[in-house]
């Protein structure tokens, strides 16, 4: 049986749907908490999208015969609206978010209800398996559409779910893709039936449209700072891979389009790293004593959590400054984390204007995300306006140091973030001791430090967690700063 997640799964890759049917084993244990987070957001925006078909009933039922009997049951009622209907014929088998049933056309439309703010290619593949689907089981299709966030909406009081989302009619498109489907149902079949895992070339599939879980498995073999690291072109990666080369040492120079990774392979081909000792110099003179080393980590969701907010929008709810008043002064923490429930923007930007003075660089990696987080504190926070102005015309950004390939060293394999180059540069600093060890288990953590189903002790853990977490951001910039310092 192919399902419609398993033909997704065959679209981006043969081998992926083999292996989710035949090497269950191979799936990590636990979903990450970022991804989680994702799943119920999505799950949220769905229960939204149900609310602009008020007269609608669900027919989901975790068994699978069950399911199946209460869609057939709630179609035979004519209901306006049916959830999560579920549908079998042949080897097929679907579920849709959402049919309406039009009278006057006497058929059923299908509504797929997306998280994203605009359609996507692969919601058309969606759609268009879901039409065929359900026509081979009978019922009468009309128009297909997809349901997405509107990213121009801006919360005020009560969800809005007509303002929130969007739906848009994508029959047309969806119906050139038919026979294209049809072909790719056939194949995904026979994918089911191999014995042995199918053979597939990696290209840009295992991340391309979703993360591929089973990339430790499949790249178990492909050596380190391989072709696959310089991000090349389909097309590039290809020729290269046709010709034999595997190893960015065997490749042509010139083929990446990149500064960084061009410096990359040059270092990792010249054996030792590379500095430009004087642009570095240059990058450094723009920077003015006290340092004020800032990192927030930020809360973005779909469905906007405060009023005031459009969907997505990054908020930030905790930050970690490290003040350095003279080059060989002692290091000043300071830290906010937002830890009840509410928009913690108005105390964090408060508490920030305490501990940074008029003057001195504010320095941040990847500056530019600070940066917008104070333009978007200050239109809610007129009165910090001028304070948050400041700090943006102060902001000084190692990273494009890296970035620009002016420090490159093969270890941090053609990436400028601070995940990359602190092991090279700072290796007895790393993340490896922290129970929070990267910024997307951080955001995640922020609903459930306020979310109120946590124990004291509980709480008490995770706040201390996630400021572990922020703090290694600040120190670890600090240490890099004061090697770059030294060169
Ligand atoms: S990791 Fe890549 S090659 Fe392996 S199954 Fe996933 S998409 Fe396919």
């Amino acid at each position: 049986m192919l399902t419609k997640t398993d033909f997704l799964r065959f679209r981006q890759c043969p081998r992926q749907l083999w292996l989710h049917k035949n090497r269950k084993d191979l799936l990590p244990d636990q979903v990450d908490a970022g991804k989680q987070l994702v799943f119920d957001n999505a799950f949220e925006v769905e229960e939204q999208a149900y609310r602009l078909f008020p007269d609608g009933a669900s027919a989901y039922d975790g068994q699978f015969g069950q399911a199946l009997k209460k869609t057939e049951s709630l179609l035979r009622r004519r209901l306006s609206a049916v959830f999560q209907p579920t549908f079998s014929r042949g080897q097929l088998f679907c579920r849709c978010d959402i049919l309406a049933f039009d009278p006057k056309r006497q058929v059923w439309d299908i509504y797929e209800v997306k998280s994203s703010t605009d359609v996507k290619e692969e919601h058309l593949y969606d759609l268009a398996f879901q039409d065929i689907c359900l026509r081979e089981a009978g019922l009468p299709v009309g128009r297909l559409h997809i349901i997405h966030i509107n990213n121009q909406y801006v919360r005020q009081g009560e969800i809005d779910p007509r303002q929130l989302l969007k739906t848009v009619d994508r029959t047309d498109e969806a119906r050139t893709l038919t026979k294209e489907v049809e072909r790719g149902i056939k194949s995904g079949l026979e994918v089911l039936k191999l014995v042995g895992e199918p053979e597939v070339r990696i290209l840009k599939q295992c991340s391309d449209p979703y993360d591929c879980p089973f990339i430790p498995y499949c790249w178990r073999r492909i050596p380190d700072h391989s072709v696959y690291d310089m991000n090349l072109a389909e097309e590039k990666l290809r020729e290269m891979l046709d010709e034999g080369i595997m190893l960015i040492q065997d490749m042509p120079d010139g083929l990446a389009t990149r500064v960084i990774k061009r410096r990359y392979a040059e270092a990792l081909k010249s054996g030792k790293p590379l500095i430009e000792a004087e642009a570095i110099r240059t990058r450094l003179a723009d920077m003015r004593y006290p340092l004020h080393f800032l990192d927030y980590e930020t809360y973005s969701a779909p469905i906007p959590p405060f009023d005031g907010y459009r969907p997505y929008q990054q908020i930030p709810f905790q930050y970690s400054l490290d003040v350095k008043r003279l080059p060989d002064a002692r290091l000043e923490h300071y830290e906010f984390l937002a830890a009840e429930p509410g928009d913690p923007v108005p105390a964090l930007s408060a508490a920030l204007a305490q501990v940074i003075g008029p003057k001195g660089s504010i320095v941040s990696w990847n500056a530019a995300f600070e940066a917008g987080r104070n333009e978007e504190m200050a239109v809610r926070q007129p009165q910090l306006r001028g304070f948050l102005a400041s700090v943006n015309s102060r902001m000084f950004d190692p990273m494009m140091i890296f970035r620009d390939g002016e420090y490159a060293d093969a270890g941090f394999r053609g990436s400028a973030s601070l995940k990359a180059v602190l092991p090279v540069l700072v290796p007895e600093l790393s993340y490896g001791d922290l129970a929070i060890q990267e910024g997307g288990t951080a955001a995640a953590s922020w609903p459930k430090l306020v979310g109120g189903t946590l124990s004291p002790e509980e709480k008490e853990q995770l706040y201390r967690d996630m400021l572990a977490y922020c703090g290694r951001d600040t120190l670890a910039m600090v240490r890099i700063v004061e090697i770059l310092e030294k060169i």
